[in-house]
């Protein structure tokens, strides 16, 4: 099973792709979490997106359909046992959206669900400047929603570090909810005329959200 989690940036994709992740043995593709780590490696693809990304622009569609493509040939082939993907903040443009169907089927694989996270704009800002990740295993948490169990120490790994992303300012942020609007919602009605959206409510609980979305890839709803 193949699906993509769509919304706007703070939606809750990450927090429910690793969700998934742990809980179904499909694999998160996170398009953002590649990006950085190139920039991080200072990789020819890192170089030149670096500055887009702190703009809070989009990166090029032949990159990340390119490192979309390399992630999969990783995964495996689907049938002899290769996992499942998550795709995580991909595809972003109907470019984007267009690349994915073809290396979707040169690899025999399907897409199966797109599910859309429906948020209220105004608690994006919030999400999005609330947030931070461990710096080693880079589990996601929040400020507000979503503190470590036992303060300044990660549940996952231990670790007493972690780290903000630049782009997570509110400037930077309005800037990604308007690319959102104008380049990556306009790609839901093509999904949708293909039966493949189906909606869930990301104001809710993240535990709720994430049976929501198992009931949804467990064909109950
Ligand atoms: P995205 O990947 O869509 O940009 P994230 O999963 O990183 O979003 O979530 C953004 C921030 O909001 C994180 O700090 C996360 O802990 C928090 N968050 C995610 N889902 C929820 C939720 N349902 N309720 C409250 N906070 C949430
Ligand atoms: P968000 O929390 O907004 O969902 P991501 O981690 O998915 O953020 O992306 C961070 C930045 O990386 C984006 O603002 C953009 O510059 C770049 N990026 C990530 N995925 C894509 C993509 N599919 N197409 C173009 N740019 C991307
Ligand atoms: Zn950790």
């Amino acid at each position: 099973m193949n699906i993509i989690l769509l919304g706007p940036p703070g939606a809750g994709k990450g927090t429910q792709a690793s969700r998934l992740e742990s809980e179904r043995g499909m694999v998160q593709l996170s398009t953002g979490d590649m990006l950085r780590a190139a920039v991080k490696a200072g990789t020819p693809v890192g170089l030149q997106a670096k500055a887009v990304m702190e703009a809070g622009e989009l990166v090029s569609d032949a990159i990340v359909s390119g490192i979309i493509g390399e992630s999969l040939d990783a995964l495996g082939d689907e049938t002899q046992g290769g996992r499942g993907a998550i795709f995580d903040g991909y595809p972003r443009t109907a470019a984007q959206a267009e690349s994915l169907d073809t290396l979707l089927t040169e690899r025999g694989r399907t897409l199966d669900h797109v599910i859309e996270l429906v948020v209220d704009e105004d608690a994006l800002v919030a999400r999005i400047t609330g947030r931070f990740t461990c710096a080693n295993c880079g589990a996601g948490y929040h400020d507000s929603f979503k503190q470590p169990a036992v303060a300044g120490v990660c549940d996952v790994c231990g670790s007493t570090e972690f780290k903000r992303r630049p782009d997570d300012n509110e400037e930077t942020v309005r800037t990604r909810m308007a690319e959102y609007r104008a380049k990556t919602a306009p790609i839901l009605p093509i999904y949708e005329a293909r039966g493949l959206v189906q909606r869930v409510d990301g104001m809710a609980d993240i535990a709720e959200v994430t049976a929501a979305i198992e009931a949804i890839l467990d064909g109950q709803s």
